[in-house]
């Protein structure tokens, strides 16, 4: 069946604490409204700095409580679609994303998205790739802000996930507690600027219950492959998990030798860079679809 979740039942951080929204069955469909990151409160390049309330960003909709998941399962997360808004924004400035050190004012874009195109300016319209910034689980200890991503998703601003990706979490408390926001129009790997093109959307997901199978991380999986998706201080930390993560669940499958599966995937893995601006760094480790069919490696029913 499907359920319909408002974007005013949203959460500032992931919490086992916060009370579910909605509760749904493993097997629903689920469409989920989201504000954009700053709350919708953006709505002209004029708008100051100091007129934003920053205790307002990055609200992810939710928490859904999927039934019978528990402690210990996997809770797949099928991006069924995403529908997007008319119009994007962009901020950088002091302190903001990579540049933040040479800049002098905050600033604000907006961007118009028409025909399947955000227009940047004039000579130039960038292709969509309407993807989601925030999507996870309660963690599991303590509160974490939307805007950080760890362990249990959150913030990692990773391009591929967008319509057609399936995500795994791990399930750190009963029901799942699933909450997701922070949708872009486009973003490029890095997010260098600190923001995407940040757009109110409407999501339809699908989401199951693996029951009796763990992972540490998040992992995505899609036409192209399976990608191991690891926030931590530095990028140098969370490729390595990435790939250690990726080789322990795929090996076992493969009757390679850790040496072997090394080889294989230093010449077919691929490290990727998902974001380097949030307050922990994402990579992924992407393993191609085709090894993945030589070996008829199947991941929680892969089909
Ligand atoms: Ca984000
Ligand atoms: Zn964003």
């Amino acid at each position: 069946m499907t359920n319909h979740l408002a974007k005013e039942n949203f959460i500032y951080a992931m919490d086992q604490a916060n009370e579910p929204a909605m509760k749904v069955k493993s097997g629903d469909q689920i469409v989920v409204d989201t504000y954009d990151c700053f709350e919708n409160q953006i709505e002209s390049e004029d708008t100051a700095f100091d007129s934003i309330d920053w205790s307002k960003v990055n609200p992810a909709t939710g928490p859904i409580f999927v039934e019978g998941a528990q402690k210990g399962d996997i809770l797949k997360v099928r991006i069924d679609d995403i529908e997007i808004g008319d119009r994007g924004v962009m901020v950088t400035g002091p302190g903001l994303g990579v540049m933040g050190h040479r800049m002098e004012n905050f600033e604000v874009k907006m961007i118009p998205v028409r025909d399947g195109k955000a227009i940047f300016d004039d000579k130039l319209s960038i292709p969509l790739n309407p993807m989601i910034g925030v999507i996870g689980v309660a963690p599991e200890e303590d509160s974490i802000s939307c805007g950080t991503p760890g362990a249990h998703g959150g913030n990692m601003d990773t391009k591929e996930v967008t319509t057609g990706a399936t995500l795994y979490f791990p399930v750190f408390h009963e029901g799942g507690l699933l909450s997701l926001g922070d949708l872009h129009a486009a973003m490029g790997d890095g997010e260098v600027s600190v923001s995407g093109i940040e757009i109110p959307a409407t999501v339809k997901i699908t989401v199951k219950v693996v029951k009796k199978q763990s992972i540490t991380y998040p992992f995505l999986e899609n036409e192209a492959g399976l990608t191991a998706l690891v926030s931590k201080e530095t990028l140098d930390e969370a490729a390595d998990t990435a790939v250690e993560l990726m080789i322990d669940l795929i090996r076992p499958q493969t009757g390679l030798s850790l040496s072997e599966m090394t080889m294989l995937m230093s010449a077919a893995g691929q490290v990727q860079v998902g974001q380097i601006v949030d307050p922990l760094k994402t990579a992924k480790f992407h393993v191609p679809m085709y090894v993945l069919e030589a070996y008829g490696v199947e991941v929680w029913g892969r089909s």
